[in-house]
């Protein structure tokens, strides 16, 4: 019998307006389908575009072109039958437990005793029974993001997508109701038929999914997928889970087709990495037991960072030219080598080196610095020319990182009174 496809999405395309008119585009040529009794985790890099596509699957936003098909029905706004759970929770926090949860109901105009009725039963069934007339904020974090659950369980969805539900809580309290999220789905406890969570963490979409899909960054785009096959509840120390979680970041940074997730940032862009962590990491890199060479996975464990933080410092490295990534591993360049092994000053002699050579955009400063009279340059001039590259949210990541690493390497200062960046002039 063939498997009944819930959610097809076929050639989507999504793009976003800059403030300059401009336009960019998010999502292209996103090819999805979510399947009966499938549990599917997106994972790519932070705005990769994984909550837009959720909300596109949702109906909360059109997309621009291609298809999105609920039961072969095409999605043109909000769709009975798919609910959504928010990172932040998004729960309004002057109304009740109960009543956050009810709201679910309310636009369906549900009666108000059937939405009493079903939404005490949501409560119980994560967790939370007795606590209907609290506020929000009487709740843990943890017992909030129940609610959130609840509220989306209550109108009995049959597609349930999950945007980064976890990662606003602690790694516990995170683990602990992502394991109550799949005792009820094993069990059939709900009625759910296809889950999608966005996920950054890759551990957990190994933990979790039947299949995970990677998202590549500028466009986003579906650039590979992994089935996974062990049964549930699945033992996070196991051979089996280690193994595929390296696999994961192996594909998560292997330069395979267009797009590759971790590749060579394109030209002006910076990945969010700090200076300090990105020393730790090769610190910890250069001594055993990986001596220079590590699995991703093992070293992220051992540095104790998120996934989100820990891919952006390894991109870093490579462009800096102290390490690389290949195979899934990251290897200690020669540079590398003599960074750690250098003291403080010549650390950031190094470094600075390194920028020059490899960073363009700490060179375009430089230039701009020394073209102008008084070797100072407004921040909002940098600003101006890196949005004609980026939408303005990503040049001011950009542009704080650039500062960054440049006044590490005392190549210029910031003058957080004028927001000028000044030539270091010894
Ligand atoms: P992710 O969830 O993977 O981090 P998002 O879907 O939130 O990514 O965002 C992808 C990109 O689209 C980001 O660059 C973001 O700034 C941009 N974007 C998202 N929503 C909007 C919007 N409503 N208007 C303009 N840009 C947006
Ligand atoms: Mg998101």
């Amino acid at each position: 019998m063939a498997v009944e496809t819930l959610i097809e999405l076929s050639a989507v395309d999504k793009g976003f307006k800059a403030s300059d008119g401009t336009s960019r585009t998010v999502l292209e040529q996103v090819e999805l389908r979510l399947h009966d009794r499938e549990i599917v985790a997106l994972l790519g890099r932070s705005g990769s575009g994984k909550s837009t596509l959720l909300r596109i699957i949702a109906g909360l936003v059109a997309a621009d072109k291609g298809a999105v098909n609920y039961r072969g029905r095409p999605v043109h706004g909000p769709v009975a039958g798919v609910a959504m759970v928010f990172q932040s929770f998004a729960l309004f926090p002057w109304l009740t437990v109960q009543q956050n949860v009810e709201l679910g109901l309310e636009a369906q105009g549900v009666p108000a005793a059937e939405r009493a009725r079903k939404a005490g039963e949501a409560l119980e069934l994560i967790g939370l029974s007795g606590f209907g007339g609290a506020l929000p904020r009487e709740l843990s974090g943890g017992m909030r993001q129940r609610v959130g659950i609840a509220r989306a369980l209550v109108t009995n969805p049959e597609v349930l997508l999950m945007d980064e539900a976890f990662s606003a809580l602690d790694v516990l309290t995170g683990q602990t109701l992502r394991d109550d999220m799949l005792e009820l789905w094993d069990e059939q406890r709900i009625d759910t038929r296809s889950i999608l969570v966005v996920s950054h963490n890759i551990e957990e979409t190994v933990m979790m999914a039947d299949r995970i899909v990677i998202l590549s960054s500028d466009p986003g785009r579906v650039r590979a997928q992994l089935r996974i096959d062990l049964p549930r509840p699945r033992n996070a120390d196991s051979e089996e889970v280690r193994a595929l979680v390296a696999q994961v970041y192996a594909m998560m940074t292997q330069p395979a087709g267009a797009a590759p997730l971790a590749a060579p940032a394109p030209a002006y862009r910076l990945p969010d990495a700090d200076v300090e962590r990105m020393e730790a990491v090769l610190d910890l890199l250069a001594v055993a037991p990986f001596n220079g060479k590590a699995r991703l996975a093992q070293l992220a464990e051992e540095t104790e960072l998120a996934d989100e933080a820990f891919l952006p410092i390894c991109e870093a490295l490579g462009i800096l030219g102290l390490a690389h990534l290949v195979d899934g591993e990251l290897r200690l360049d020669r540079q590398g080598q003599h960074y750690v092994h250098a003291r403080q000053a010549r650390r950031q002699d190094l470094f600075a080196r390194q920028c020059r050579g490899r960073v363009p955009v700490i060179n375009y400063i430089l230039d701009a610095l020394h073209v102008a009279a008084d070797g100072a340059v407004p921040e909002a001039a940098v600003l101006a020319r890196l949005e004609e590259l980026m939408d303005s949210e990503e040049a001011a990541r950009v542009l704080k990182v650039a500062i960054e690493w440049g006044r590490y390497a005392e190549l210029y200062e910031y003058d957080f009174h004028t927001r000028q960046l000044r030539l270091n002039r010894e």
